[in-house]
């Protein structure tokens, strides 16, 4: 038991992963078809050579989205991607989804059209059927719980777990735009709450919000490697921003690493909206969160099979455990990674 003179232990001394730990660490599993529970992107469950992926994220109105920026089918299609990115994170296929939604009264049947209407382009997308779900009323907001169910082969998933030492550390994509692209719907929202009248300045940001507003999962990058006959060693989805998940992957596989600054992927608009916020990019691209782009090790001895490749960045290196988790930064100095990735336990009292 955690000790506490009141007896009362507040949430955010654990947060969100410190709970998850402590409600969950004395689980022990009952099936040999549980390959994999708690403790991943998704849990693996089967028999045989062919597995089950499945995975369930939640998300609520003013704690992960705000309904005065955010349009309705942007919103569905968002849900639906950030479960998906969890089963590609798992290197499997997903396959389908189920859908639950809690409404209140302010919402019309049009309204909740529309936020299928994002469904269903994500599920087109993706080539994923939605098989279920269920629908129920609230009296604070809108809620949506997606799971997503994929498969995979045994031998190829891919867990939080595999990382060894000099392993190459690669990242998809770029980092830190989804968080500018926040910056700036937040912005704009203030502007306009202290002045109506002030419409928003959305423009020449485009790449920026829509990172935010319409994410993408990395399916084409789990084809592609697939291809390449690349099973990684060990990879998640970068949800939370790049250090909070590669702590995960680190810890999870009892493993150091060094990355690389100057290493970090980055679009040009993410560079300069950052100093215009100033913000530090590379801080942005570290610690800022929802970008569902993959972060993942392979052997080195891939290298030359990925060292080109457009959509891939090989960021550093797995160290030794004792090693210790850093960022070598520009001038060489080296930093211990921290997680100041999105929390939403804590972030309510920030
Ligand atoms: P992700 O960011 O990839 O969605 P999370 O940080 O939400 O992962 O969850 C980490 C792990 O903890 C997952 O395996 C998830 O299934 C599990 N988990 C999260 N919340 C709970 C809970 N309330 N009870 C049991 N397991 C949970
Ligand atoms: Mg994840």
């Amino acid at each position: 038991m955690i000790e506490d003179k009141n007896n009362r232990t507040e949430l955010n001394e654990l947060g969100e992963f410190g709970l998850i730990e402590y409600l969950t660490k004395n689980i022990e599993l009952k099936h040999t078809s549980t390959i994999k529970g708690v403790g991943d992107d998704a849990a693996i469950i089967g028999e045989g050579e062919k597995v089950r992926v499945v995975t369930t994220d939640m998300l609520l109105e003013g704690v992960h989205f705000d309904l005065s920026y955010v349009p309705l089918k942007h919103l569905g299609y968002k849900a639906v991607v950030c479960n998906l990115s969890d089963v590609y994170a798992m290197n499997a296929v997903a396959e389908q989804i189920t859908v639950s939604i809690a409404l209140s009264n302010r919402f019309s049947l049009e309204a909740v059209e529309e936020l299928y209407a994002g469904i269903y382009l994500a599920c087109e997308k993706y080539n994923v059927d939605l098989v279920g779900g269920d629908t129920t009323s609230s009296l604070s907001g809108l809620v949506i719980s997606i799971t997503a169910i994929g498969t995979g082969k045994k031998e190829t998933i891919s867990y939080r777990s595999g990382a060894k030492n000099n392993d190459l550390i690669c990242v998809t994509g770029d980092l830190g735009a989804a968080y500018l692209g926040l910056q700036i719907l937040e912005r704009e929202k203030k502007v306009f709450m202290d002045n109506p009248n002030i419409q928003p300045d959305l423009g020449g940001h485009d790449y920026l919000l829509e990172r935010q507003l319409k994410p993408e999962a990395r399916k084409d990058v789990i084809n592609m490697l697939a291809g390449m006959k690349i099973v990684p060693t060990s990879m998640i989805d970068i949800s939370d921003g790049l250090s909070s998940e590669l702590i995960h992957l680190c810890r999870n596989s009892e493993v150091g690493c060094n990355v690389y600054d100057e290493k970090l992927p980055m679009d040009t608009s993410v560079i300069q909206t950052a100093r215009d916020f100033n913000l530090d990019p590379s801080v942005c691209a570290l610690n800022g969160g929802e970008d569902y782009e993959l972060l993942f090790t392979v052997d080195m001895s891939e290298h030359e099979k990925l060292k080109n490749n457009p959509d891939i960045t090989i960021i550093g290196h797995i160290t030794e455990a004792e090693g210790g988790m850093n960022i070598i930064t520009r001038d060489g100095r080296q930093h211990e990674l921290t997680a100041q990735g999105w929390n939403a336990l804590l972030k309510k009292d920030d």
